[in-house]
Order: structure tokens, then C-alpha cells, then sequence
């Protein structure tokens, strides 16, 4: 099936001149009670979160993402995604401020980096997002309205980075690192690029989702320039992937810039394999690679977005076999307290022994694999080559 992609409906009071521009949707965002009854007919539980002031993580939320969202039902996907719910301030199960364990000292060496697995850091470059995301995982962070880094932390990040020769990936991540200015994101990279053990460069960001119109050809000619860029998107729902999330992502795949979609499972939003396909062929067909399905961290006041475990299991169970392996994202769960992430897979193997292993698959079809003898297993004779490449991987984070 081809699909299409429909525009988001803009309000007639706003020139078409401003809707476009990232800026304004930026300045022109939602933030209090009022702003957001006159494009909401508001429910109790979610006046009462506006109520509690400071106790909830802030709120903000762009013109063009609440136009998404329906004005009537607050049950509505997108609208759990963007407006807060009383249900943030009490009776959590389970309520971390800092899930992935990002603030223990072993894990944060220096300000604004985060350095978890070996031979990968996050570099967060500003702690404002256009959107803040109900389920968000960095609510220790995020929206506290320090914005791009002032001029030490810069350095002092640079600098570890720059020390740190087992560092192979750097990840721009936040807050949101496409609300800074075309000319900061060029300055970064180009910073970045002076370095010569970073390999890769990933941007992690809703932009792409909540203010499409953020993907100029400015932005892509400066990602293009420090390649190879990696776009890490978080499109969560197939309603987010309008004909401006289209235009935005095509930019990129068309400009050398892979894109990779980071899903959250969410309660509500779009925990059914239906919506799931939907949005995972709609992006594998705009050149996007549906890449992981992530469970919702336990962060603060998340309780009533999140799946169990058993139902994200059973959504990717029933993915398995009709969703091609280019569309189906990984399920990942992130082990709280910063345990690292752990993938899960559906279970086929029925049976092991010492000559193979016996499955049935997906649809029923039960056969085994025999091992070939273990005395015939050979290291590759050109392997050594790779030798030392490897070993300094594996101890990436000590050097
Ligand atoms: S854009 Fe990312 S960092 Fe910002 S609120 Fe949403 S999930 Fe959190």
C-alpha cells in the first residue's frame, strides 16, 4: 500500500508564514492553563496536574503538536503524550527521578556528560524541549531552563570528550537538541569533528515530530557537512507522522542522514500491535527504520502511561512473523537504576541439547537445528587483523 500523509490543520488567525517558522512555534508555545483551554476543552484530572504548580514536571507544548490533538477527548493518544494528568502527582508504583541511573558519579564524570557504556557518551547540549513529554525519562534535567550550556560546561565536555580516546560515538542528546540555533548545532559538530577518535554522531530529538517545520535546508546541509549524522526521531503514534513529519524525515534519508525511530511503549497511546504496524510501516516507507520499541521507564509520575512487561511482550509476540525485520522495532527495556538495557525476543526454542536445538516458529512450524561438530569451529585466519580494534573496544571506557 502506498501511503499518505495529511497536513496538520493550522488555526485561521495564523499566517502561514509564521506556522512554518520553528521559531515561532517555539515562542508561540502552549505553557499555562489558559493557553491550553483555548485549544482544549480541559477534563478534571488534567486541570487538577495545572493546579499543582511546581509539584509536576513542566508543561509546554508547540501550536502545531497541539493541533494534533483531539480538543474534546482527553483520552485521546496524542493528547496523554502532551497534556499532564492528575494521576503524575500520586500513588506511583514505582517513581524514579532518575531511571537510567544518569546521575551516579560513575556514570556522569563531568557536567552535561553522561557516560553509561563503553565506547558511547551523551552530551547534553540544552535542557529545553519545544514539547515535554509526559513519559519523559530525564525528568532530573529536562525543562529546569538552563539552555545551551554555558561556556565551562562546554569545555569541560569537549575536553573529556576530546581525553577519552575510546570514545567512538557521541550522542546530542537533552532536552532537545534541534531547539538550539542553527549555528550553535554547527559549532557543536564542528567541535566534535576536530576530534578524531569520534566516529559517529547521533542527535536524538522530537522536533522532527512536534515542530517538523524545524527541518530546514539550512539544518540539513550543516548535518550533511559533519557527516556520517545519525537522526534518532521518537515518533510514538502513526497520527504523528503528518505530511510536514513526512517532508521533515524525507530531507534527511534524501541528504545522506539515516533516520532511526526510538518508540515508547505507551499505555494508552499505543500499546496494540495495530497501531504499532501502522507506525512501523509508515516510517520503514519514508526511508526510516523503525529501530527501538522501548518499555516506559519507571520515571516520576509515568505509573498511568505505562505497559506491563507481559503486555509489551505479548504486542511484539503478535508483530512476529507479519511485521518484516526492517519494520519491527527492538524491544528494549532499560533495567531501572541504570542497569543497562536488556532485549527481549519471543521464545521459540522448545527444546537443547548438545547436537542443536529444536523451535517452533512463529506459525506453528516445528523443526531443529543441528549443530555442525564443534571440531570443525575455526577462527577466521584473516581475524587478527581486527585484534587490537577489538581489544580497545572492549576497554573503550578505560582509555
Ligand atoms: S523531547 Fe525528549 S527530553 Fe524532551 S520532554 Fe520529550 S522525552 Fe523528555
Amino acid at each position: 500500500m502506498k501511503f499518505t500523509f495529511s497536513p496538520v490543520e493550522r488555526a485561521d488567525s495564523v499566517p502561514a508564514e509564521k506556522w512554518f517558522d520553528w521559531t515561532w512555534q517555539l515562542q508561540s508555545a502552549l505553557k499555562s492553563v489558559n493557553d491550553f483551554e483555548k485549544n482544549f476543552q480541559l477534563a478534571d484530572f488534567e486541570r487538577k496536574a495545572f493546579e499543582a504548580g511546581s509539584e509536576i514536571f513542566n508543561i509546554r507544548c508547540t501550536p502545531y503538536y497541539a493541533a494534533l490533538a483531539s480538543k474534546n477527548n482527553p483520552h485521546d493518544p496524542v493528547r496523554r503524550i502532551l497534556l499532564p494528568h492528575e494521576r503524575e502527582l500520586f500513588d506511583p508504583k514505582q517513581a524514579q527521578l532518575d531511571p537510567l541511573g544518569e546521575r551516579k558519579s560513575e556514570n556522569s564524570p563531568v557536567r552535561r556528560i553522561v557516560h553509561r557504556y563503553s565506547d558511547r557518551v551523551l552530551f547534553l547540549v540544552t535542557d529545553i524541549c519545544s514539547v515535554y513529554c509526559r513519559y519523559c525519562t530525564r525528568k532530573h534535567f529536562t525543562g529546569a531552563d538552563q539552555a545551551f550550556l554555558k561556556t565551562d560546561e562546554y569545555e569541560e565536555a569537549l575536553k573529556y570528550i576530546r581525553q577519552h580516546t575510546g570514545i567512538r560515538e557521541v550522542i546530542l542528546s537533552g532536552g532537545d537538541p534541534l531547539t538550539i540555533s542553527d549555528a550553535k548545532i554547527d559549532r557543536v559538530l564542528s567541535d566534535l569533528r576536530k576530534i578524531d577518535h569520534v566516529e559517529i554522531i547521533r542527535i536524538g530529538s522530537r522536533m522532527p515530530v512536534v515542530a517538523p517545520m524545524r527541518v530546514t535546508d539550512d539544518l540539513v546541509r550543516i548535518l550533511k557537512k559533519h557527516k556520517p549524522v545519525f537522526m534518532m526521531t521518537h515518533f510514538n503514534h502513526p497520527r504523528e507522522l503528518t505530511a510536514e513529519a513526512a517532508i521533515a524525515v524525507e530531507n534527511f534519508v534524501d541528504n545522506g542522514i539515516p533516520v532511526m525511530n526510538q518508540m515508547v511503549l505507551l499505555n494508552g497511546v499505543n500499546n496494540h500491535p495495530a497501531v504499532v504496524q501502522a507506525l512501523s510501516r509508515r516510517l520503514l516507507y519514508l526511508r526510516a527504520k523503525p529501530y527501538y520499541m522501548f518499555q516506559c521507564d519507571p520515571s516520576i509520575g509515568t505509573d498511568h502511561l505505562r505497559t506491563s512487561i507481559d503486555n509489551s511482550l505479548q504486542i511484539q509476540r503478535e508483530l512476529w512473523g507479519h511485521l518484516s525485520g526492517l519494520a519491527m522495532p527492538q524491544l528494549s527495556v532499560d533495567i531501572p537504576d541504570g542497569g543497562g538495557k536488556a532485549y527481549y525476543a519471543p521464545q521459540f526454542e522448545v527444546e537443547r541439547n548438545e547436537a542443536g536445538r529444536k523451535f517452533v516458529g512463529w506459525d506453528g512450524v516445528e523443526s531443529e537445528y543441528i549443530n555442525p561438530d564443534a571440531s570443525e569451529t575455526r577462527i577466521p585466519i584473516d581475524a587478527e587483523v581486527y585484534f587490537e580494534e577489538w581489544e580497545n573496544l572492549k576497554s573503550a571506557k578505560k582509555l
